[in-house]
C-alpha cells in the first residue's frame, strides 16, 4: 500500500470513530408510550374514596364549582353502566352495574379531538400524551363534540375565584377555555408519578410505559384481562380497566 492510500484509510477510520459517539449522543432514546391501568376491585375498596380526584384537582388548579352545569373535571367517577354501557359487560356480571368507575382523558392513540381543533390548541405528543395549549384555545368546543368519552370541560366562567388553594407551579385557566387531564406531564418531566396514582393508597391506579417490557403496566396487562372504553371506535384508548 502506498503512503497516500494508507493516509486516506487511516483518516477515514479516525473520522468514523469521532462521528459515531456524536451520532449516538443525538440519537433518540427509546420512545415512551404512557398508559394507565385502573383496577376496579382495588379502587372500590374504600367507600366513597376521592383521594385521586382531590389530588389531581388540587395540583392542577381545577375549580370547585357547585353547579353541575358549570363543572370542570379532569378525573371523576361515573356509573359503570354509563361508562361501559352497550359493551355487554353488565349482562355478564350484575355486580358491576352498581359500581362507579374512574374516568379521565384516554390519551387516545387516534384522538378525534386533535383532528378537529382549528387552532392546533390540542395535539398528541410522541409519548402519546394529548396536550392542551390554553393560550391557543379559542373556545369553539369542537374538541368536546369530537371526544366520544366526554373527557373535556369548558370554563363557562372565570374559574379562579372557585379554586380552593392556587398551586403556583401550575397555570390557572380563564373563561372560554377547554381543559382536561394531561397525564401529569409536568410531574413526569420531574420523574414523578401522576398525582392521582401517587395518591391512591389501594394501588388501584398503575401507570407506566407500554413500550417497556418490564414496566408495571405491561406486566399487569400481560397477566390480567382488561377492557377499554368503546374500542369499536378505533380511538385506541390508553386507559385500561381490570374488572
Ligand atoms: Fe381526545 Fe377524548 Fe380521546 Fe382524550 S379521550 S384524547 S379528549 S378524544
Amino acid at each position: 500500500m502506498d503512503r497516500r492510500k494508507f493516509l486516506k484509510i487511516t483518516g477515514l477510520s479516525l473520522a468514523g470513530l469521532t462521528i459515531q459517539p456524536a451520532f449516538r449522543l443525538f440519537s433518540k432514546p427509546e420512545q415512551k408510550r404512557w398508559a394507565m391501568v385502573i383496577n376496579l376491585d382495588a379502587c372500590s375498596k374504600k367507600d366513597g374514596c376521592r383521594d385521586c380526584i382531590d389530588a389531581c384537582h388540587r395540583v392542577h388548579n381545577v375549580p370547585d364549582l357547585a353547579n353541575p352545569k358549570d363543572e370542570v373535571k379532569w378525573i371523576w367517577n361515573a356509573p359503570f353502566e354509563r361508562v361501559f354501557g352497550g359493551q355487554g359487560y353488565t349482562t355478564l356480571n350484575e355486580v358491576l352495574k352498581n359500581r362507579s368507575v374512574l374516568v379521565l382523558c384516554n390519551h387516545c392513540e387516534n384522538p378525534p379531538c386533535v383532528k378537529v381543533c382549528p387552532t392546533k390548541a390540542t395535539w398528541k405528543r410522541e409519548d402519546g400524551i394529548v396536550m392542551m395549549d390554553y393560550h391557543r384555545c379559542i373556545g369553539c368546543r369542537y374538541c368536546m363534540a369530537a371526544c366520544p368519552y366526554g373527557a373535556r370541560s369548558f370554563n363557562w366562567k372565570d374559574p379562579r375565584p372557585s379554586i380552593n388553594e392556587i398551586n403556583m407551579d401550575f397555570p390557572t385557566r380563564m373563561k372560554g377555555v377547554v381543559e382536561k387531564c394531561n397525564f401529569c406531564e409536568e410531574r413526569l418531566a420531574k420523574n414523578l408519578l401522576p398525582a392521582c396514582v401517587e395518591a391512591c393508597e389501594e394501588k388501584g391506579l398503575i401507570f407506566g410505559d407500554l413500550n417497556a417490557t418490564d414496566s408495571d403496566v405491561r406486566k399487569i396487562l400481560k397477566s390480567k384481562f382488561s377492557i377499554l372504553r368503546k374500542p369499536h371506535l378505533g380511538t385506541e384508548p390508553k386507559i385500561y380497566y381490570i374488572l
